[in-house]
C-alpha cells in the first residue's frame, strides 16, 4: 500500500480542515495509507507523524483554523532540517506529501521535491537508510493545494480560505458601519493581504467603501491626501453619516513608502475635521469557520491532490491545484511559485505595469 502524507503549513487559513478531511478521506477511497504531519514543516523534521484513520477527521468542515497545527520553520529552510524531514518520511514509509499552505510552503516543497536525490544518498551514506529504503524511496511526490486567506497565489482565481476571510471582514465593517453612522464618524480598516490588495478591493466593492488603498496600483505619494479629501468630501455633501476608508497592509504611494492607516486618520483628521477612528481587524480576520465556498473548494481541491499524487510519475513536474473559471485543474507547482515571486519583486521594483500585465497573464 502507497503512503501518502498531508501537512499544512505558513499561515492558516478556513478551509485547511477541510482540505484534510478530503485528502485524507480520499487516500483512502484509493486503498493507500493516509498520514498527517503535525505544525508543518517543523513536524517533519521532528518526526510529528501519524497514520490516521476514516474517523480521525469527522466533523471537520465546520472546524475552523487548521487541526493538525502549522508553523513557520525556520529549520526547513536549511539543508540540515530537509535531511531530518526526508529522514522521517522515509522511516514511515511516505513516498508522496500534500502541502495545504502559501506561496512560500510551497517553495519549501518545490525545494524538497528537487534536492530529493542528494538528500536521501547522504542518508544512505551515513548509513542513517539501509539499501533497500534507497531503493524504495527513489521518488517523493510533492503536490500543493493553496490555503491562504491573502489570495496572493499566482496561476488560480481563488486560495482556500480568502472567501471566509472576507466574509468576515465585510461582517465586521457592517458592525463598524452602524456606529460610525450614529455618531457621523470617519473609520479607516486595515484589512490584511501582506502584498496582496485582493480583500481590501473586494472590502471596498462589498461594502461601498469611499475610499480604497492597495499595493497594485499604489497612489500617487504627492496627491493621494487632496484625491481621496476630495472623493470623501463630495460624499459628505451628499449627506452621507459615514467615511469608510479600506488600506491593505501592504499598500504604498508609487514613491514605494507605505500609506499607514495613521497617515489617513491624520489626513481627515487634519484635512477635513472628521471624527476618525482606526480599526486594524487583525487576527478576526482568519478566525471562524470556513464559508460554504471554501469549503467546496477545499474539499474537490484535496480529492483533485490525490488523484495528481497516484497519476504522478517520478519524471512530471509536481502539480499544484487551481480554480479557474470554476474549474479544478492542475498546474505546475513550480510556475505558479514563480509567477507569484515575478509579481512581488516587479512591485518591490517599483515596475507596477509589469506587475498587472504578469497578474493578467496568470
Ligand atoms: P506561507 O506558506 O503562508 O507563504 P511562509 O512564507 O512563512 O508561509 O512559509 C512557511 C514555511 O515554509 C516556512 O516557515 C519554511 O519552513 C518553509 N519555506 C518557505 N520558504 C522556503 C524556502 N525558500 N526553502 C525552504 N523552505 C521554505
Amino acid at each position: 500500500k502507497r503512503c501518502i502524507a498531508v501537512m499544512t503549513s505558513g499561515g492558516d487559513a478556513p478551509g485547511m480542515n477541510s482540505n484534510v478531511r478530503a485528502i485524507v478521506r480520499t487516500i483512502i477511497f484509493h486503498n493507500c495509507k493516509p498520514f498527517v504531519v503535525y505544525e508543518g514543516y517543523e513536524g517533519l523534521l521532528h518526526g510529528n507523524i501519524k497514520e490516521v484513520l476514516w474517523e480521525d477527521v469527522r466533523d471537520w468542515n465546520a472546524m475552523g483554523g487548521t487541526l493538525i497545527g502549522t508553523a513557520r520553520s525556520p529549520d526547513f529552510k536549511r539543508r540540515e532540517g530537509r535531511i531530518q524531514g526526508a529522514h522521517n518520511l522515509i522511516n514511515f514509509g511516505i513516498d508522496a506529501l500534500i502541502v495545504c499552505g502559501g506561496d512560500g510552503s510551497l517553495t519549501g516543497a518545490d525545494i524538497f521535491r528537487s534536492e530529493w536525490p542528494d538528500l536521501i544518498k547522504e542518508l544512505l551514506d551515513t548509513n542513517k537508510i539501509t539499501e533497500e529504503q534507497y531503493k524504495r524511496h527513489q521518488h517523493l511526490n510533492i503536490c500543493g493545494t493553496v490555503g491562504s486567506i491573502d489570495n496572493d497565489m499566482s496561476s488560480t482565481d481563488t486560495t482556500i480560505g480568502a472567501y471566509s476571510a472576507l466574509d468576515r471582514i465585510c461582517e465586521a465593517v457592517d458592525y463598524v458601519e452602524a456606529t460610525a453612522k450614529s455618531h457621523s464618524r470617519a473609520f479607516v480598516i486595515e484589512v490584511m493581504g501582506r502584498n496582496c490588495g485582493w480583500l481590501a478591493l473586494m472590502t471596498g466593492i462589498s461594502t461601498a467603501a469611499d475610499y480604497i488603498f492597495i499595493p497594485e496600483t499604489p497612489a500617487s505619494s504627492e496627491t493621494w491626501r487632496e484625491e481621496m479629501c476630495d472623493t470623501v468630501s463630495k460624499h459628505r455633501a451628499r449627506n452621507k453619516r459615514t467615511t469608510m476608508v479600506v488600506v491593505a497592509e501592504g499598500a504604498i504611494a508609487d514613491d514605494l513608502k507605505p500609506i499607514t492607516a495613521s497617515d489617513i486618520h491624520e489626513t481627515l483628521t487634519k484635512r477635513l475635521g472628521l471624527d476618525t477612528r482606526i480599526t486594524t481587524l487583525g487576527h478576526v480576520q482568519r478566525g471562524g469557520s470556513a464559508v460554504a465556498y471554501d469549503r467546496i473548494l477545499a474539499n474537490l481541491q484535496g480529492v483533485e491532490a490525490v488523484n495528481a499524487v497516484l497519476e504522478s510519475t517520478p519524471t512530471s513536474p509536481s502539480p499544484i491545484i487551481t480554480v479557474n473559471e470554476n474549474k479544478i485543474n492542475r498546474k505546475s507547482l513550480v510556475e505558479s511559485v514563480r509567477l507569484t515571486k515575478s509579481v512581488a519583486e516587479a512591485i518591490k521594483a517599483k515596475d507596477f505595469k509589469k506587475a498587472m500585465s504578469l497578474r493578467e497573464t496568470e
